[in-house]
């Protein structure tokens, strides 16, 4: 089994307009615009990241803007919804802030007795704040959201499968363990996670496969403390039988990616070196960071990508 990995590191989605995605995660849910780049594989597309102060593992939410896809159309093989750990009994200031906000499909439920808000962000993407009891992470506070009620990072992924046995099996070779099941969802956790602890499965056997575009989610990612330990998991998953690519250089983190049973897409990701690599903590997110291979075409990126805000 594998011990190395702790938790989520990051969820990523696909979008369609960037400056309303980035006015969603920071204005409404109140989260820290970490880092400002692009998606190195398509570079004239904006990679926008949002996250705790420093962007720690298992708080941060990406977004790719493709400015030209369709809208995503949910089903299987996929993250069917993004949870996040709010504190207990911030609720009542979330629903009257997300009104407030003309957030849609707000709807207040139960699952594995803790409260949620489920809501979808400006896109369709199906997400829920989860009241949790003693989340110990140090939230990103502002705009108009304090420590009482500001987000600590992801509370959990729930994946929508038509089978889920052969992902399960993998969650758990990956250190996760089956918590129990209701209504239909199983829930793993991780007894040494970093917070962003817990994988929920539902499996809807006659559901038709997802169409992934904006609103979904396109894949996530664990996390593991660096490039030795990712290496010890990528060889792991090897032997298993797994495809699994060579580590790739994402800057912040080192990732690999394979494919899982169900279908959806999951990565490993370091925690090291992290987002204050090529700025100081206090300025993270604010001015475009190109790569060393994309440098040479901020001049046209600066002319092609939106602004991210107006300017008054
Ligand atoms: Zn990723």
């Amino acid at each position: 089994m594998i011990t190395q990995i702790k938790g989520l590191h990051h969820v990523t989605s696909m979008a369609r307009d960037a400056r309303i995605n980035n006015q969603f995660f920071t204005d409404t849910l109140g989260l820290r615009r970490v880092k400002q780049t692009v998606n190195f594989d398509a570079p004239d597309v904006y990679h926008l990241y949002y996250g705790d102060e420093t962007g720690s593992a298992g708080t941060v939410m990406t977004h790719f803007p493709f400015p030209h896809i369709a809208r995503g159309r949910a089903g299987t093989g996929e993250v069917g919804t993004t949870l996040f750990s709010v504190p207990e009994g911030s609720l009542g200031f979330w629903q009257d802030r997300l009104v407030a906000h003309r957030v849609g499909d707000l709807e207040l439920s139960e699952s594995f007795g803790e409260k949620l808000l489920n809501f979808r962000a400006p896109e369709g993407d199906a997400m829920a704040l989860v009241e949790v009891k003693g989340d110990s992470r140090t939230p990103w506070t502002g705009n108009g959201v304090g420590a009482d009620q500001a987000i600590r990072g992801f509370h959990s992924a729930k994946l929508r499968l038509r089978d889920g046995g052969a992902t399960e099996e993998l969650l758990k070779f990956m250190g996760y363990e089956a918590k129990e099941t209701r209504d239909g969802v199983l829930r793993l956790v991780h007894p040494e996670g970093n917070g962003a602890d817990h994988i929920d499965i539902e499996v809807l056997p006659g559901a038709s496969r997802a169409d992934l575009g904006a609103g979904s989610v396109h894949h996530i990612a664990f996390a593991v403390p660096d490039r030795a330990a990712q290496a010890e998991v990528r060889k792991a998953l090897l032997d298993t039988g797994y495809q699994v690519t060579p580590p790739i250089d994402r800057d912040y983190f080192w990732a690999i990616y394979f494919r899982t049973p169900g279908g959806v897409l999951f990565e490993i990701a370091t925690n090291e070196p992290g987002f204050a690599r090529d700025e100081d903590t206090a300025h993270l997110g604010e001015v475009l960071q190109l790569p060393t291979q994309h440098a040479h075409l901020r001049p046209i990126l600066e002319q092609t990508l939106v602004p991210l805000k107006e300017t008054v």
